[in-house]
């Protein structure tokens, strides 16, 4: 008795839980700390998204629904597990050998900016928050239609200068007509670096795109 109740307190003690949901984790399982409901429930994709349009980018699930909703929670409070978590399922997908630089794009908001893409950078690896600068907030971009927005961004960004060039990945929460993310990679050829595309970890379905 005394014995199974040992067992049954260390099995509390030290069972793992995941990390989205705190459910308990099968002890058998791999060290995956996300349990499989959740990967269901939020779509994380374990080859990941990617495709080459607007830029190059690679993404872990949809920006819609549940997957969506965490995304905004966690942006207006971050939580280091469940961020660390999924990151480490982006990391998994990404390709490799690991992209040499990393470069949060940068928030319009002063106060209150997005602490994600800085989060999801560094917990990836090697990123510089020097580099890249928002010049100016830019108008909301939401009823603007695609031209627009493009000159909405134009010159919003500065590179620091006298740098040596970079191969770059762009770092951001989510992407969506990606208008941000050009202006960026813009501002960054024109200083002379490469970049390859945009790391993220949603990318807002084609469907919603087109309302
Ligand atoms: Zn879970």
């Amino acid at each position: 008795m005394y014995h199974q109740l040992l067992k049954l307190g260390r099995q509390l003690l030290i069972q793992p839980t995941c990390r989205l949901c705190r459910f308990p984790l099968c002890p058998d399982t791999e060290a995956d700390p996300i349990c499989p409901p959740c990967h269901d429930r939020f779509q994380l994709k374990k080859g990941g998204l990617y495709g080459s349009a607007p830029l190059p980018w690679h993404g872990l699930s949809y920006y819609d629904g549940a997957f969506r909703t965490l995304l905004l929670r966690l942006k207006r409070r971050p939580d280091d597990r469940q961020l660390s978590a999924l990151i480490g399922c982006l990391r998994a997908t990404l390709p490799m050998p690991y992209p040499a630089v990393l470069v949060p794009i940068p928030s319009w908001k002063r106060r209150r900016a997005n602490p994600l893409p800085g989060l999801i950078a560094t917990t990836l690896g090697q990123v510089r928050t020097d580099l890249l600068q928002r010049t100016r907030a830019s108008a909301g971009q939401h009823h603007l239609n695609r031209q627009q927005r493009l000159s909405n961004l134009s010159g919003a960004f500065k590179v620091s200068a006298h740098l040596q060039a970079m191969e770059i990945w762009l770092v951001d929460d989510f992407l969506t007509t990606g208008g941000t993310a050009l202006a960026a990679r813009q501002a960054l050829l024109d200083a002379g670096h490469q970049v390859c595309g945009l790391i993220c970890l949603g990318r807002t379905p084609i469907r919603c795109l087109r309302r």
